[in-house]
């Protein structure tokens, strides 16, 4: 693609942040226009953004790690600062006499102004600034509702958006890239030294067994789930107990694969997958879309409800109850099976996420923001729009949530989702010898069944922490409260 930049001859800085790729990376191809190109990623001082959580900081220095090969490959090396983009950005422009800087637009408001602020900076010294899609499939400010306003209903919002979510055509990588002449001049820190990795204890051991992180790794889960998986999604997406599911979702946070080459691979394949099977894949990745123009319109969506009227609902401060959820011993099979694999593993299938955020907002009473921050920190795909936006949507606080009275029952879920107890087995070894119809409810089972499972309760696997009977009814009497005060 040619580009109309003023200095093509000058060298260029292409800014690295949540789009750890060369394909489809359109700030990466205006820079490649140029005599040479600066890669550099920065690591920020949280500031006015959330430090990233411990499972994406493994998954960064990964990322960051398959980036670098892949640009070495081109023929320049990634250049790791540390510090503010502010003052390094245009200090880098100037050492190496640069005449562009590109980078892909982020979206998370809480980089916002900065990156505004850093635009104006760059253009007011002369050197062309500019911003590029590819995080997302649509501009989040840009679509309106008929009244003027945001969407915060799924459906019209994807009904709005789905007729052009093909217009923007996945790029090629540059084919090389030629390197700053002076890269000596360039005293770039050593990823190793950021500390990245967990070590004293080193946790990171079942993410490494699940995961690739990198661009590499993206194309090849994408390519294994539309020829492998894709059939029968629409079905199978809800049982976590086989792996049904694309697994794209730490991909995409870190922007190793961009929505539109998903929509490309999907348009181009010739696996005839059910067309409803597709049509709902593409539906889901619609969801993140959704996530993201309901974070953009309301920043404050990570730490404020949605709707006001939970601001006076009486979380329960119950530190007890909090570490049996986050260490997966509730004593409710399905929702420990969920908190062990998102500890093992930094992911968790998204029925059993649903299961765990109703049982902590609801059955706990624990508020959805504590919830929230433990995702947060454990989650590879951990990402500021989708995770606030689901946590608010079970615990009936967000847009177009479920109704706080939908309250689910831990047990049935299970048996419903779940019903030979596969996932259970997997996360919950000591159960693994029950049969199917207890392993969801060990309590309920007889004493002869439960010896001959090895499994005592109180002692192997807990009992349960709340009754979901009295659960329930404390969790409709405190919702009561909020809606008889509003
Ligand atoms: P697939 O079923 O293969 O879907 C494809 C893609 O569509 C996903 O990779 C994801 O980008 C998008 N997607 C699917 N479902 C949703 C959804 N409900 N909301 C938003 N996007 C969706 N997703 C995150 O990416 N980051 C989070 O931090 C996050 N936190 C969540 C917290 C809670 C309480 C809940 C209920 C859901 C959360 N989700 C989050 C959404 C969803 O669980 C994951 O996106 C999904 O499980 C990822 O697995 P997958 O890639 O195999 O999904």
């Amino acid at each position: 693609m040619e580009r109309d930049t003023s200095h093509p001859q000058d060298p260029a800085i292409v800014w690295f942040r949540n789009d750890l790729r060369i394909q489809d990376n359109e700030a990466l191809v205006a820079a490649a226009q140029h005599s040479s190109v600066v890669p550099v990623y920065i690591r920020q001082a949280s500031g006015a953004a959330r430090a990233l959580g411990g499972a994406r900081q493994w998954w960064l220095h990964h990322s960051l790690e398959s980036l670098s090969r892949g640009l070495g490959k081109l023929g320049t090396p990634l250049i790791l600062l540390s510090g503010d983009p502010a003052d390094l950005i245009p200090e880098l422009a100037r050492t190496i006499g640069a005449s562009a800087v590109y980078w892909n637009r982020r979206y998370d408001p809480a980089f916002q102004a900065a990156d505004s602020a850093l635009k104006s900076e760059l253009q007011a010294q002369n050197l062309v600034a500019e911003s590029f899609a590819g995080q997302l499939l649509h501009e989040p400010t840009r679509l309106r509702t008929g009244s003027g306003t945001f969407y915060k209903v799924y459906s019209p919002f994807w009904r709005a958006l789905e007729p052009g979510v093909e217009n923007r055509q996945p790029l090629d990588a540059p084919e090389s890239l030629t390197p700053y002449a002076n890269l000596s001049d360039l005293s770039g820190e050593a990823l190793d030294s950021w500390g990245l990795l967990p070590e004293k204890p080193d946790w990171s051991g079942g993410l490494a067994d699940a995961w690739t992180p990198g661009e590499t790794g993206a194309h090849e889960r994408l390519s294994d789930f539309i020829e492998d998986r894709m059939q029968g999604y629409g079905d199978r997406r809800d049982i976590p107990g086989v792996d049904a599911t694309s697994g794209l979702s730490p991909h995409l946070a870190n922007g190793e694969i961009t929505p539109a080459q998903i929509f490309e691979a999907l348009k181009n394949t010739d696996n005839d997958a059910a067309p409803a099977d597709r049509t709902k894949f593409r539906k889901e990745v619609g969801w993140r879309e959704f996530a993201w123009h309901l974070l953009v319109n309301n920043p404050a969506l990570p730490e404020k409800n949605h709707n006001s009227k939970f601001d006076d609902f009486p979380w329960a401060d119950d530190s007890r109850s909090l570490i049996s959820w986050k260490k997966g011993r509730t004593g409710y099979p399905v929702v420990d099976a969920g908190m062990r694999q998102l500890w093992q593993t930094g992911w968790m299938h998204n029925r059993v996420r649903m299961i765990v955020a109703s049982f902590l907002t609801k059955h706990l009473l624990i508020d959805w923001r504590t919830g929230e921050n433990w995702f947060w920190d454990t989650l590879v795909d951990a990402d500021p729009a989708s995770n606030a936006a689901s946590w608010q949507w079970v615990a009936g606080s967000g847009a177009d949530a479920a109704p706080y009275f939908r309250i689910f029952n831990p047990v049935l879920q299970g048996e419903k989702f779940d019903a030979e107890g596969d996932y259970i087995r997997r996360f919950v070894p000591e159960l693994a010898q029950m049969p199917n119809n207890f392993i969801h409810k060990p309590w309920a089972a007889p004493e002869q069944v439960l010896a001959a499972a090895g499994v005592r309760l109180g002692d192997t696997y807990p009992h349960p922490i709340v009754d979901h009977k009295l659960a329930r009814d404390r969790a409709l009497a405190a919702y009561q409260q909020i809606k008889e005060a509003a």
